[in-house]
């Protein structure tokens, strides 16, 4: 069995979603962001399928955490074409898998169903999963952003054993309306609803409570320091940011940095 997953060192997790164009270039990437070893903070990348094995290669020696950006509901291997399971990626050396990114709940119709299938077969091939949740921008305005969020995780956590739950799944909570829009939420709104979820997750099953809780939507490196000092804030999921080897890292700098502290 592996550890409990801990808050105390952050977690810096890069999603390169549909980029670079290249091989060459992702390697490059990756190898920039492998190149300063900073102390302190979990630092992740998550490469396209295409080039998880060349990125798989190249980071071998190095302490980056290999995620993938997706996997299939079934398991193993077998006729489903365009499908990559989850041992497929383990036996590359992926650790972890993001499960619910609202790019794939808006654009591939994933649903709370299908995100349970998904969680089932990352956990049979040994993955740990970065369960994303959030809320449209329209549920906010709304006043539903913490119902919508709580309803998110509510429908996975019904299908998850409490312990597995402990050594296998972060959460990230990711507004829909900042990610890539450059309209961070502010730290104030993200560190409510951070609280929100680790009360809902504490009331569950008091070992949740410690689940860490990523923020994500337009993190860059100007704006993470003020993040990274909210108390319920246990690292960030970076997109746009994490294509610049020199901005990713300021940030995985600034959540070492706030939680040293
Ligand atoms: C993301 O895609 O998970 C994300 C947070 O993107 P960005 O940082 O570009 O808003």
């Amino acid at each position: 069995m592996t550890t409990a997953l801990l808050r105390q060192t952050p977690w810096v997790i890069g999603n390169w979603k549909m980029n670079p164009n290249s091989m060459v270039q992702a390697i490059e990437l990756a190898l920039a962001c492998a190149e300063y070893s900073i102390e302190g903070v979990h630092v992740g990348v998550t490469p396209s399928h295409l080039h998880l094995a060349a990125v798989a290669t190249q980071l071998c020696d190095h302490d980056l955490q290999l995620v993938a950006q997706d996997l299939a509901v079934v398991q193993g291997t077998g006729a489903y074409t365009g499908d990559v399971s989850g041992q497929m990626l383990a036996a590359l050396g992926v650790s972890w898998v993001l499960v619910g990114h609202s790019e794939r709940r808006q654009y591939h119709a994933e649903s709370d169903a299908i995100l349970t299938q998904k969680i089932q077969a990352a956990l049979q091939a040994g993955l740990r999963v970065v369960l994303c949740v959030g809320e449209q921008l329209t549920e906010r305005q709304t006043g539903q952003a913490e119902a919508v969020v709580l309803a998110q995780l509510h429908a996975q956590l019904s299908h998850i054993d409490p312990v597995v739950w402990q050594h296998h799944i972060i959460v990230a909570y990711e507004p829909v309306w900042a990610i890539g829009t450059g309209q961070t939420a502010s730290p104030e709104d993200a560190q409510a609803m951070h609280a929100a979820i680790r009360m809902y997750l504490g009331q569950q099953d008091s070992r949740l409570e410690h689940t860490p809780i990523l923020y994500g939507g337009s993190v860059k490196a100007d704006n993470a320091a003020s993040l990274a000092a909210c108390p319920d804030i246990d690292g960030a999921l970076v997109g746009g940011a994490a294509l610049n080897a020199d901005s990713f890292l300021k940030i995985a700098e600034a959540f070492a940095q706030a939680k040293r502290a």
